[in-house]
């Protein structure tokens, strides 16, 4: 059967390049980077090189950079890190109702400890107003955490402006990058923010393995207790072959990502044209240009969104209804109640996400089969019935 795979938001695979450059990692250099012995200093050799390579596609300073698990202890030690370290100062944080889990979740913990989150409404497109942002600010606000692309939807921040904002506050100010890092130019400078979260696996580099981007002069708690790699702000040793892979995944990222962005544009915009015109009732999610190369989101009306994915499926090809960590709920997702989607219309959507190995062909595929699947499903739709 063919296979084509279009949820790249949710994880793209390791490019084998990557996967060539962690090799040598697991077994030959094998070493702990603490250590000072030679299998030791070729380790950290490896490390600081990747953090140099990290910090200039960022546009940071590599003691600027330090290494996680992944976008969620990035995003974790953002939120715990900044209310740990500012806590005596003010206890409120301003975000947006449509981060991603690892943003709101660290948020409602801190609520529940006595701290004031303000969740930023966004417009119809998935929008957060810089202006709505300016007005939430109070003395008490110690920090501003808004993602610079949504995950589910794809729409693009203004991450620059809300940015020049804090900075004129001196509220400190993170975005969560995790979606927009190897796909779309992002630099803490030009995007104004103290504090940004990356992901290896969303841009062909291995899982697991992430880095959050702290501005000199940034105070922040320290997340995970326990030895004092990265200069004491994050224990435990270091994921080398991660860290390699990362380091190389951005170095691909950075000769690419130009050309692959106009690519994933053009099948973006084909079928933002082309799905309307075969099936009715169908509305695009989000906003029709500001939003991420690789990104689609419809809702398809009267029939279920999980109904389509597992048809799709079927046929081989991979969609996805959500982000990954909210296709297994059956609660519709909250950023499509964001934009003001009723729960009918939520539940009735589909994300499809494009990445390095989609071709034109896997566009043909799915033009050809969704038609027919909506076609199915509606016939046996009571909704659709009655529409
Ligand atoms: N933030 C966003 C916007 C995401 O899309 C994801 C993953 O889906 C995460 C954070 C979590 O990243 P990770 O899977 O690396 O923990």
């Amino acid at each position: 059967m063919k296979r084509v795979y279009l949820d790249y938001a949710a994880t793209s695979p390791t490019d084998p390049e990557v996967i060539k450059s962690m090799e040598p990692y697991f077994f030959e250099k094998f070493g702990n980077a603490s250590s000072l012995h030679a299998y030791g200093q070729e380790a950290k050799k490896a490390l600081e090189d990747s953090r140099h390579n990290v910090a200039e596609f960022l546009g940071a300073k590599p003691d600027e950079i330090i290494f996680s698990s992944g976008g969620t202890e990035s995003d974790n030690n953002a939120i715990f890190g900044v209310a740990e370290a500012l806590g005596d100062k003010g206890n409120h944080i301003i975000t947006s109702k449509i981060e991603h889990h690892a943003i709101s979740e660290p948020c409602a913990v801190l609520e529940k400890k006595g701290f004031k989150i303000s969740y930023l409404g966004v417009d119809k497109q998935g929008i957060v107003s810089a202006e709505d942002v300016k007005k939430a600010i109070t003395d008490k606000t110690i920090l501003i955490s808004i993602m610079h692309a949504n995950n589910e939807i794809g729409t693009i921040q203004p991450i620059a402006e809300i940015g020049k904002i804090a900075k004129a506050k001196g509220v400190c100010f993170h975005s969560d990058a995790v979606q927009t890092a190897g796909h779309i130019p992002v630099d803490v400078n030009n995007l104004n923010v103290d504090l940004l979260s990356i992901s290896g696996h969303k841009f062909y580099g291995p899982k697991g393995v992430g880095a959050l981007f702290i501005r000199k002069g940034t105070r922040l708690g320290k997340f995970l207790q326990g030895g004092d790699q990265e200069k004491g702000r994050r224990a435990s040793t270091h994921n080398i072959p991660g860290i390699v892979g990362l380091s190389k995944a951005i170095e691909l990222c950075s000769k690419n990502m130009k050309k692959e962005a106009e690519f994933q544009i053009a099948l973006r915009d084909r079928l933002i044209k082309e799905i309307p015109k075969k099936i009715s009732d169908v509305m695009l999610n989000g906003h029709p240009t500001q939003r991420l190369p690789n990104n689609v989101n419809f809702s398809i009306k009267y029939i279920e969104g999980e109904s389509i994915l597992l048809s799709l499926d079927m046929l081989g090809i991979a969609v996805s209804t959500g982000s990954a960590c909210t296709s297994s709920s059956l609660e519709p997702s909250h950023v499509l109640l964001a934009i003001g989607l009723d729960h009918e219309t939520a539940h009735g959507s589909v994300r499809i996400t494009m990445g390095r190995w989609t071709k034109e062909s896997d566009i043909d595929y799915l033009l050809e089969n969704l038609p027919k699947v909506v076609h199915k499903l509606r016939a046996m739709s009571p909704l659709y019935d009655k529409k």
